[in-house]
């Protein structure tokens, strides 16, 4: 098990989520040198525990990676802490620069950094994110099963969210914020469903007691709520890739920036992949987990190319032009020292001749 990080690796993963540490599991069991860097901030932190994880449900977030992490090292693969915030091509490889001053070196990159969620800008809401403010049915839907829950509309989404939540309590409410009440199929869907829609601006969120009381409105109302939904705005963290000329683009959802990546993690520069909410921003663990893999391998059999390719041709002209030049100098300058034996087969050898040099 390495303990120190090394100038250069065959793969540096940015992030240690489940997506990077899967990505570096498949690497170390190559027996790729890999080193993952992690700023030690995943996305589902606040959460109490993982759900919706085959075999793993309910485990909390950190337990789950502090098993990963041990997974890693178990296979020589080395997790650092530190916080990667820039990147750059260094000849035929690339290099990652830290925030501690540390850069390191490496073959290919995996990205695997995640994404902010960016909370609607509602007073109070931020602090009760990933406990009783949330975002997805399946992350913690069942834990809110027949609460009274209030889906705050933020976007284009917010019919369908509240449907979703529908099918997990009886007692959902729709309040319009900053977007046009549904009108039409919308609104005739809600009413068939049974959840009313409240007009008007959600102004804060009235907490008591370590639990949500309701939701403040901008006309005084207060809508007596035990759990909020929202959408959040999602940016994939990719800023320190600037230097390598990728950029977050829009996501097709209009849920927020990604990186684009073909399914198996390429991105459109050679040799840099993604994986996980980085470019796919409705991954859950699992999903994030198998697309680390997928890049993990990805990378893998890329690297194989490359090797077997360069065996090729050191197989094919064990000699090549510049090597050639550089022994025949060898030889002119043992000559020209008087070791003109230097190099017949029972002479010292290239070796002698070069220590003379
Ligand atoms: C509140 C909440 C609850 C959730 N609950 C569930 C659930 O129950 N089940 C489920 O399946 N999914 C859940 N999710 C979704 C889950 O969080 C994601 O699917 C998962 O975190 C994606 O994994 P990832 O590896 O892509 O990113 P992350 O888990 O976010 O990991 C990215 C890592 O990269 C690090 N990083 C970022 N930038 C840098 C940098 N520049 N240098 C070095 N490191 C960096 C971060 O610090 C972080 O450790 C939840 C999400 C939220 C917000």
């Amino acid at each position: 098990m390495s303990d120190q990080l090394k100038d250069t690796y065959d793969a540096v993963i940015v992030g240690g989520g489940a997506a990077g540490l899967n990505g570096a599991l498949m690497l170390a069991r190559s027996r790729r040198s890999v080193a993952v860097i992690d700023a030690g901030a995943p996305r589902n932190a606040p959460a109490a525990a993982v759900h919706g994880l085959l075999a793993r449900d309910g485990t909390a977030p950190g337990e789950l990676l502090e098993r990963g992490r041990a997974e890693v090292r178990g296979y020589g693969g080395y997790v650092a802490a530190g916080e990667v915030i820039c990147a750059w091509r260094d000849g035929d490889a690339f290099a990652v620069g830290l925030a501690d001053g540390r850069a390191v070196r490496a073959r290919r990159i995996l990205v695997a950094a995640g994404l902010v969620d960016e909370l609607p800008d509602i007073p109070g809401l931020a602090r009760r994110w990933g406990r009783d403010v949330v975002h997805c049915p399946y992350c913690h839907g069942w834990e809110v099963r027949d609460a009274a829950i209030g889906v705050v509309a933020t976007g284009p989404m917010a019919v369908h969210q509240a449907l979703m939540f529908r099918q997990l309590s009886a007692d959902v409410v729709l309040l319009s914020h900053d977007q046009p009440a549904p009108a039409g199929e919308r609104a005739e869907q809600l009413a068939a469903r049974g959840i009313r829609v409240v007009d008007g601006a959600v102004a804060a969120i009235e907490v008591a007691e370590d639990r949500i009381a309701g939701l403040r409105m901008s006309d005084g109302r207060l809508v007596a709520r035990d759990v909020v939904a929202v959408a959040t705005r999602m940016r994939a963290r990719a800023g320190f890739l600037a230097g390598l000329g990728l950029h977050p683009a829009a996501h097709p959802s209009g849920m927020g920036e990604h990186i684009p990546a073909e399914p198996d993690g390429r991105t459109a520069v050679d040799g840099v992949w993604a994986a996980g909410n980085t470019t796919d921003l409705a991954a859950q663990v699992g999903a994030a987990a198998a697309a680390g893999a997928a890049a993990g391998a990805g990378i893998n059999a890329d690297l194989i190319t490359e090797d077997t390719r360069r065996a090729v041709e050191a197989y094919r002209d064990p000699f090549p032009a510049g090597t050639e030049a550089h022994l025949c100098e060898q030889a002119a300058g043992a000559a020209r020292h008087g070791l003109e034996d230097a190099t017949r087969p029972d002479g010292p050898g290239i070796a002698a001749g070069t220590e003379h040099a």
